[in-house]
């Protein structure tokens, strides 16, 4: 361990803090213990120590500044790009009894005046500020004058210059390490290789900081890739109908696709709101603002959307076209299930993916090493697609970490996917492609492969070719799982000057002269176990109609509370406190409180209305 830098503790009061730590977290947040590295988080906090933490999201970063906070003398300032976030952020924290509040411009003098008056008193607890405010000097000047608690700086990789999400102002917050001495701080991120780490580190100027690392891993996100379907619409109601009610983001690649999207699940009973970078500003930030206050809105999105959605109860993600990378896959996908209850990542392919997304990385303006970058990106991501071993194993392991045993949580631990010896339609399927000159693209080989007596075939005179109906043993669809699979292990190619043409790569020689046997997977549409279902949704499967009628009027209940004090229904109760109402039927504020995430500012908060109606329920 390093060696405590500013204003160390004996360990007798250090151990004092980290009681005083756990008492908060049960009397105030209702939470039984810390979880992962929290603790050991705390306890550097608490003893004045700059930390590094990185942990996914949902992990629980926000916890690590706000115990330590409360415990300390003082106020903790947290520093967070995302303006738009705070409100709700501190709208939760004073939910719970803390004293909190944000500082921004968009603030009325008296309100900002009334905050500044608290930091001045020394009542407030935690202050949200946005980096651009903190570094004006009035602010410097106040918060000198102010005794600080801590300094966290939240999105922590916003200061790597060669990250997605780089800040200017961030660069600026090294400055901090001389106006704040003896104050620590803690950097926090979810996104941030080794490199990057280590130039938070640096650019922060962080003191002898620990690192605190966890894993990546997100055990409650059940992972699922599909092959799509020829109805790929009815395929996405029938992920849709395991999660009614409940709030989703659909990803797809075009603006104009979100918006045919959400006007086609609304008429289906699946309220849906687009979201792209084509809506004007207000449009967005009022789909985004529904998002987080409405209980069961789908939000069908192009990437534009994500950056700083906190809602905790998003209970699937669904990418109905390819995302461009494992990493940004690994980024949007966890976005579901924050709260730690089950979710699902959800994906459908297929062979058009595959082409298109060749075509526009070989027809972009960009340089040819960056094109081969993108093109090793997408390489990855297809195989990960195909994959038949464990996709959570396959997945960390892509981003460096090893995952030992199958996780029993994603498609292909819980319904290990066939293989078949494909040598055989390979060949026919690469000789139908070489006999029709490599001048085609998918539509037409396959008719040729199928023997459909199309115009085309007629006026090029291919059904005459020897391979021209030689494929009437599979079906259209799995001659284009076949192909797909080609193309992904590289035999085939699509080459986008020639319109997608497909084109043999020299690796097929092998294959077509039989001295190598090619085994592909099963393509499977949808096909679920019972144990999948129940680990993919939250309602919990066991439940019977007198508990899922408890359920709804719970869930009813939250909403309308949540109206009424004009706050997003997680922040009243999350969906983890209304299951245990319903598994636990707590008759009175004891039992109430012993739920997770109900400590006593909740009970007293909102504890009638719900025993009142627990009571309405009971058997
Ligand atoms: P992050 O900022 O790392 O994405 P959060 O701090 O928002 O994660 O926490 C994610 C979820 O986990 C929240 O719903 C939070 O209330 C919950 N949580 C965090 N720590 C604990 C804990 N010790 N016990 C129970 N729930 C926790
Ligand atoms: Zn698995």
């Amino acid at each position: 361990m390093s060696e405590p830098e500013h204003d160390p503790k004996t360990t007798n009061e250090a151990n004092g803090d980290l009681d005083r730590a756990r008492e908060i977290l049960q009397q105030t947040y209702g939470y039984s213990d810390f979880r992962g590295l929290q603790e050991d988080i705390i306890t550097a906090t608490l003893q004045g120590q700059d930390a590094l933490v990185l942990m996914p999201t949902g992990g629980g970063k926000s916890l690590c500044y706000q115990l330590p906070a409360l415990v300390r003398e003082g106020t903790g300032v947290i520093i967070s790009p995302l303006i738009a976030l705070m409100q709700d952020q501190v709208a939760a924290l004073r939910d719970l009894g803390i004293k909190a509040a944000f500082l921004n411009s968009t603030q009325t003098p008296e309100t900002q005046a009334e905050v500044i008056a608290s930091l001045r008193n020394g009542t407030l607890q935690l202050l949200y500020v946005a980096p651009e405010r903190l570094l004006q000097s009035r602010t410097v000047n106040l918060l000198r004058e102010a005794q600080l608690s801590l300094i966290a700086i939240d999105e922590a990789h916003c200061v790597s210059q060669w990250g997605h999400d780089f800040r200017a102002d961030y660069l600026q917050l090294d400055q901090l390490a001389e106006l704040f001495p003896g104050v620590p701080r803690l950097a926090l991120t979810a996104t941030a290789d080794p490199a990057t780490r280590e130039e938070i580190v640096t650019r922060l100027k962080l003191c002898q900081p620990q690192r605190f690392i966890a894993g990546f891993d997100r055990p409650n996100i059940h992972y699922r890739v599909a092959s799509r379907s020829a109805n790929p619409r009815s395929q996405l109601l029938q992920l849709l109908t395991r999660h009614r009610g409940e709030s989703g983001i659909i990803y797809c690649m075009s603006r104009k696709r979100t918006e045919g999207m959400a006007a086609w699940l609304s008429e289906q009973g699946y309220p849906a709101l687009p979201y792209h970078a084509g809506l004007s500003n207000a449009q967005r930030e009022d789909h985004q603002a529904r998002f987080l206050r409405e209980d069961g809105l789908i939000m069908v999105a192009t990437i534009a959307f994500g950056m700083g959605i906190d809602k905790p109860d998003v209970r699937f993600v669904a990418h109905i076209d390819l995302p461009r990378s494992l990493e940004a896959y690994y980024q949007e996908t966890g976005r579901a299930g924050r709260d730690g209850q089950p979710a699902e990542a959800w994906m459908t392919y297929g062979l058009q993916d595959v082409v298109k997304q060749a075509q526009m990385i070989q027809q972009s303006q960009a340089p040819d090493d960056r094109k081969r970058i993108e093109r090793g990106k997408l390489d990855a991501l297809l195989a990960w697609c195909e994959t038949t071993e464990c996709r959570r194993r396959a997945l960390l392991a892509y981003f460096g970490e090893d995952y030992p045993a199958p996780c029993g949580n994603c498609d292909t631990c819980l319904e290990p996917p066939q293989t078949w010896d494909a040598t055989e339609a390979a060949q026919k399927l690469l000789s139908c492609i070489y006999r029709t000159g490599q001048r085609f693209g998918a539509g037409h080989v396959l008719d040729v492969l199928l023997g459909r007596d199309t115009e085309r075939v007629q006026q090029l005179g291919h059904q005459h070719l020897s391979t021209f109906g030689i494929g009437r043993g599979l079906t259209a669809i799995q001659w284009r799982g076949v192909l797909r699979q080609l193309m992904v292990a590289g035999y085939v190619t699509a080459d986008a000057e020639r319109y997608g043409a497909l084109v043999l790569s020299p690796d097929c020689r092998p294959l077509l002269r039989g001295e190598l046997r090619l085994t592909l997977r099963e393509d499977v549409q949808e096909q679920r176990s019972r144990k999948a279902q129940a680990l993919a949704s939250t309602a919990p499967a066991d439940m019977d109609l007198h508990d899922e009628a408890l359920w709804e009027a719970l869930r009813e209940l939250r909403r309308d509370l949540a109206q009424q004090n004009n706050l997003p229904p997680y922040v009243v109760f999350q969906d983890r406190t209304l299951k245990e109402m319903v598994a636990l039927r707590p008759k009175s504020a004891e039992q109430l409180l012993q739920l997770t995430g109900v400590g006593q500012a909740k009970l007293d908060r909102y504890g009638e209305d719900f025993l009142t109606l627990l009571h309405r329920h009971e058997r």
